[in-house]
């Protein structure tokens, strides 16, 4: 690892943990000076504004209140399930003994950021993880059929798990890392992330008002101007325009069902394996693959350097489903599922559901999830035999544009609907 990578990772943990205690020096001025030296002791003491005064400091105290607890929800989450892709036993083996190289060379006062240990993709036909794919009808994979691996966490990446380089782990619907919040945003707090922006976008609104109210009766007075009036209109206006525009960002990101990951590789198609009849043979418009994978399925899926078969229709391959090896048992020979390869076009989104499911994947179905930083997400839920995350119109789409052949589910749903 270059030494700038370190230094840079080293700057990032350092900032994930002083920048929220500054948040929380920041609530306790605002406290002071808003509630304490505005409302109490200047209009309520000085000008006698009983109702104006009373007014500000509950809709200070609402929004306060709903801004500190979603932020507290979004900081104790970020710090204790910030939706980690499990390592594989290998790898957590690896990794207890990479940390007790890590500490050797510490206490020989040496260099402490050791070697990371990479690993190229799996190329065991039975690779621990993979039926979690094939036992789902559609999921991301590679062009060559398989799924997305983790060269660094040794482990096939779920769809939509990205690898952060500062936290050294894949995670679930990863998001960015946030300094503001002392972590990961992912899928475990993206909403509460969102509360939080929200609220505070209309905590930082009330200061701000009540500060240019009492600067506007002070200058009607003649009086000199006040330095924490102006502190509290510069840092409230400064910090408001931000969670405003993070507000804005993350209502964007969910009502299109995208990440921040997502918009930097909009530049990039992405290749599904859509669930077809068993044993469906390949075509000229696209590649099928039978998993459980045999080993006579391992050799055209890129082994020895061999360049995998492209799944765009020119591969002139045949079927790779061949009859079950006798030793494998008649529980994989039930499990036996084929899958189409096919590639998205630019900017196509497969798990777009529509603005208003797409808001209610990631905020919750009802008015009280909407509003307070209490339940995960919807999207959080991974048990549908279907698929890791819900998909959108486009896999229908998809079947149609590549004319896929229909699985009996499919021919079912579509002749019952
Ligand atoms: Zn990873």
């Amino acid at each position: 690892m270059p030494p700038s990578d370190a230094a840079n990772r080293n700057a990032t943990r350092w900032a994930i943990r002083i920048v929220p205690i500054f948040i929380f020096g920041a609530f306790g001025f605002s406290a002071y000076a808003v509630v304490a030296h505005l409302c109490v002791n200047y209009l309520y003491r000085q000008k006698y504004q009983y109702g104006t005064a009373i007014a500000l400091i509950v809709l200070y105290a609402v929004f306060y209140l709903l801004t500190l607890w979603s932020y507290l929800r979004t900081l104790i989450i970020a710090n204790t399930d910030p939706a980690f892709v499990p390592y594989t036993e290998r790898r957590e083996t690896a990794e207890k003994e990479r940390k007790a190289v890590k500490a050797n060379r510490k206490a020989k006062g040496g260099d402490i950021e050791s070697q990371e240990s990479w690993l190229p993709a799996d190329t065991d036909p039975d690779s621990p993880g993979l039926e979690a794919f094939y036992s789902k009808d559609v999921f991301i994979c590679e062009s060559d059929g398989r799924p997305r691996w983790c060269s660094l966490c040794w482990n096939w990446k779920p769809d939509r798990a990205s690898h952060s380089s500062e936290l050294e782990r894949c995670v679930r619907k990863m998001d960015h890392l946030c300094p503001w919040v002392g972590g990961m945003i992912s899928e475990t707090n993206f909403n509460f992330f969102t509360h939080f922006t929200f609220y505070c976008t209309l905590f930082l609104s009330v200061c701000l008002g009540a500060a240019a109210y009492c600067l506007r009766l002070q200058q009607k007075e003649g009086r000199s101007l006040d330095g924490i009036i102006v502190a509290v209109l510069v840092l409230a206006g400064l910090f408001g325009f931000f969670a405003f525009g993070m507000t804005a960002t993350s209502a964007r990101y969910i009502f299109q069902n995208i990440t921040n990951i997502d918009v930097l590789r909009q530049d990039q198609q992405q290749y599904l394996a859509i669930r077809v009849p068993l044993d469906s043979p390949s075509t000229p418009t696209y590649w099928t693959v039978t998993y459980p994978l045999t080993t006579s399925t391992r050799a055209p899926l890129g082994r020895n350097g061999e360049p995998p078969p492209p799944a765009d229709g020119r591969a002139n391959v045949p079927s790779e489903s061949k009859p079950t090896p006798p030793s494998a048992a008649k529980r994989d020979a039930a499990a036996r599922r084929t899958f189409a390869l096919v590639k998205t076009e630019l900017g196509e989104n497969p798990f777009d559901l529509g603005p208003w499911r797409n808001f209610k994947s990631v905020m919750g179905n009802g008015p009280l999830e909407w509003l307070l930083p209490m339940w995960h997400s919807p999207c959080c839920n991974h048990d549908s035999i279907h698929s890791d995350y819900e998909f959108g119109p486009l896999i229908d789409e998809l079947r149609k544009r590549y004319k896929l052949p229909a699985t009996d589910e499919n021919a079912e749903a579509n002749g019952g609907s």
